[in-house]
């Protein structure tokens, strides 16, 4: 902490101004003035004042300490450079004279600016900076590291509850609401990129059968079985959901019908395999309808598919139906 005895105080070029506004007394008291600052350094408020060429005028301990300022130290600069050599302070990330040219960019460029930085220490500060007369830069650290803690608490609160709002429970796949919104994005980017898109939609064969013979604990597994099968045979990019009871759709960016019933025949396959189906009570299948999107709204492209499927369930089940 130190001051400068060269620089002009900011009040000192508008006398007359700060007279009008300020008690006299207040003004031409030199304790008064001495008071409020020890009194706001006292308590523990970090703040420093810059000159019009960024020379540290007055810094409080607590701003010292913040930025671990050196006895030489004169400059906004030297006091970064330091604390980039010795990864104390602010972080910074990449070369400081980089870091020095972003931040002489926005020094000064309005009247307020705040922002937030986080210190190597892994405290968070707000910094609120004022631009006084003259060019003159008064700036105030506050300690905002438990807004900093509860904001992520909540971040990932709000993450787990978004995450469980998409998901279904048995499956751990996407459920129908969370899909429906995946259909309408898709649909719209592929309208905007110009790029091939393809929805299947998925129905388990004679599952109310299932049910009947094995009881509703073990069609359970079947859907689970058959939700694993879809991860591990889908490629990456698919959307796989579970939108219904023993249904399912798959969509599939960039990809045209060809390619997209060649994949989900993959998955049927795999599913009518006995080494498959380790652990199961019993064989089932699936039937798909596939359509490829071609410009048309949401619900033509679902119908379609849902016409494909309803083809392969009356074509004898255990198949898949392309849309025209
Ligand atoms: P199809 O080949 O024509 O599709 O015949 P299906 O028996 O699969 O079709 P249907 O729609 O008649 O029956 C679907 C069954 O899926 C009825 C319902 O009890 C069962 N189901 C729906 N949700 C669940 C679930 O969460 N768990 C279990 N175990 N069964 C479910
Ligand atoms: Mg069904
Ligand atoms: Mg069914």
């Amino acid at each position: 902490m130190r001051r400068s005895n060269g620089h002009r105080v900011p009040g000192e070029s508008s006398r007359a101004h700060a007279d009008a506004i300020l008690p006299l007394a207040a003004i031409r008291d030199r304790a008064t003035t001495d008071l409020v600052l020890s009194g706001l350094d006292a308590s523990g408020v970090a703040f420093a004042l810059f000159s019009p060429d960024d020379e540290l005028s007055y810094g409080s301990t607590a701003f010292a300490a913040l930025f671990d300022v050196q006895p030489g130290a004169r400059t906004f600069g030297d006091i970064l450079r330091h604390c980039h050599a010795k990864g104390v302070g602010p972080k910074m990330n990449g070369p400081i004279d980089a870091f020095l040219a972003m931040a002489a960019e926005k020094r000064r460029s309005s009247p307020h600016r705040s922002f937030e930085i986080d210190i190597s220490d892994d405290r968070w500060f707000l910094v609120n900076e004022t631009l006084l007369a003259d060019g003159w830069l008064w700036s105030v650290f506050t300690d905002i590291t438990m807004l900093k803690s509860t904001e992520r608490v909540l971040q990932l609160a709000r993450d787990a509850a978004q995450l469980a709002a998409d998901t279904d429970p048995l499956t751990g796949l996407l459920n129908r609401r969370a899909a429906m919104e995946r259909l309408d994005a898709e649909m719209r980017a592929a309208f905007r990129d110009c790029t091939q898109l393809s929805l299947v939609l998925i129905d388990l064969d004679h599952f109310k059968t299932i049910n009947d013979r094995y009881g509703h604990a073990k069609g359970d597994d079947v859907l689970r079985h058959f939700a694993a099968a879809g991860r591990q045979q889908l490629r990456g990019g698919d959307v796989f959901a579970r939108i219904g009871g023993e249904e399912f759709m798959v969509l599939m960016p960039g990809t045209g019908i060809r390619q997209a019933t060649q994949a989900v025949e993959r998955l049927r396959s795999h599913v009518r395999e006995e080494e498959n189906r380790a652990g199961l009570c019993c064989t089932y299948t699936m039937s798909a309808g596939v359509a490829e999107y071609c410009g048309n709204a949401v619900e033509d492209l679902f119908e379609r598919a849902d016409r494909a499927l309803y083809s392969a369930k009356h074509l004898g089940r255990d198949r898949i139906e392309q849309a025209p």
